[in-house]
């Protein structure tokens, strides 16, 4: 080989050596511009103080790892995973309740049209969430049976609570009809309605102390009604994403006992198809931020991590979570 062609040669790979450092300089950059999407649910809930908290976390680091996080308000449980699965959010709250029937393509019509979500991968538990029912004083509502012939409030389509509603109007014999009103107001407009007198109850699966809760019980003479009886002790039984809950006296002007009724836990959700990077930084910026993360909510004074990642979970644990919870020799 003449020298000439040599030294072609060597110009040519050189060139086409930095080609490629440019090319991957360049996909490093993109890997710079990541952003994950936590869906949540209405803003006077918890679930968007969980998102909220956790992007928090998360965009602490932005400059290091390049992953900006947002966490927008959405309907709730059903629309998170609904909008996970078409990928339109990369994360999501969603009661343990709706995780499973998601999971198993049952009891929610879309789930059910859609079919299992065998991709639907699972992060962590986070607080307990009572299924609460407040009636207004005036009402004439004492227990959860007197809802019948009642102007109540049934959520958004898309809310988890609406979905828990459901099943246990199945259960309950109910259907829109046995109440005087069926209303769709949004967990975040309930508060109001009800003390404008345009309903008597309004439900939320949702953690305490709770804004929305607040709101309706110092603006008007609301309480807490029990959610009690067979049917619900046969509904804890059978499935072990419900459990017992009260809701503690004296959380809530007008609520001085203790209430009885049964919840289910708030969980992190995402997909298979979400990289196991993105996956195990979210979980790090929560779990190595725990005290911090703690404080941001009195509903996550509790928490343990070890029950966090055991607890109400129907769908198995992400590869990115399971790499984060191993490095802690959790598992
Ligand atoms: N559990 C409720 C739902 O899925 C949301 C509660 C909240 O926003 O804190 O509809």
């Amino acid at each position: 080989m003449s020298l000439k062609k040599s030294l072609r040669n060597q110009l040519a790979t050189t060139l086409l050596s930095s080609a490629v450092g440019l090319a991957a300089s360049f996909s490093v950059m993109a890997a710079e511009q990541t952003y994950v999407t936590i869906g949540t649910g209405g803003q006077t809930g918890v679930y968007y103080v969980v998102g909220q908290s956790i992007c928090r976390l998360v965009n602490r680091g932005t400059e290091e790892h390049g992953v900006k996080c947002t966490a927008p308000s959405t309907g709730g449980s059903v629309a998170n995973i609904n909008a996970i699965r078409q990928g339109q959010q990369d994360m999501g709250l969603a009661q343990s309740d709706w995780q499973n029937y998601a999971l198993e393509g049952t009891t929610h019509e879309s789930f059910i049209a859609q079919g299992p979500f065998t991709d639907l991968r699972a992060m962590f538990a986070v607080h307990n969430e009572p299924f609460t029912v407040v009636a207004r004083t005036d009402s004439g509502v004492e227990t959860f049976d007197d809802l019948v012939g009642k102007r109540v409030n049934l959520q958004n389509p898309g809310s988890g609570t609406r979905g828990t509603m459901e099943v246990l109007m199945d259960l309950k014999g109910w259907t829109r009809d046995s109440f005087k009103l069926a209303g769709e107001l949004k967990a975040s407009e309930q508060a109001q309605a009800l003390c404008d007198n345009k309903i008597d109850v309004m439900i939320y699966s949702v953690g305490h102390p709770s804004g929305a809760i607040k709101e309706a019980t110092t603006s008007c003479a609301a309480k807490v009604i029990p959610v009690e009886g067979e049917v619900i002790d046969k509904l804890i039984a059978e499935n072990a994403y419900y459990a017992p809950a009260i809701i503690k006296g004296g959380m809530y002007e007008g609520t001085d006992k203790d209430v009885k009724t049964f919840g289910n836990a708030a969980t992190m959700v995402t997909s298979a198809n979400v990289s196991a990077d993105t996956v195990y930084l979210v979980v790090k910026s929560v779990f190595d931020n725990f005290d911090r993360f703690k404080k941001l909510h009195p509903a996550f004074e509790n928490l343990d991590p070890k029950e966090m990642i055991a607890n109400g979970l129907s769908a198995p644990l992400h590869e990115g979570a399971i790499r984060y919870y191993k490095e802690q020799g959790w598992m």
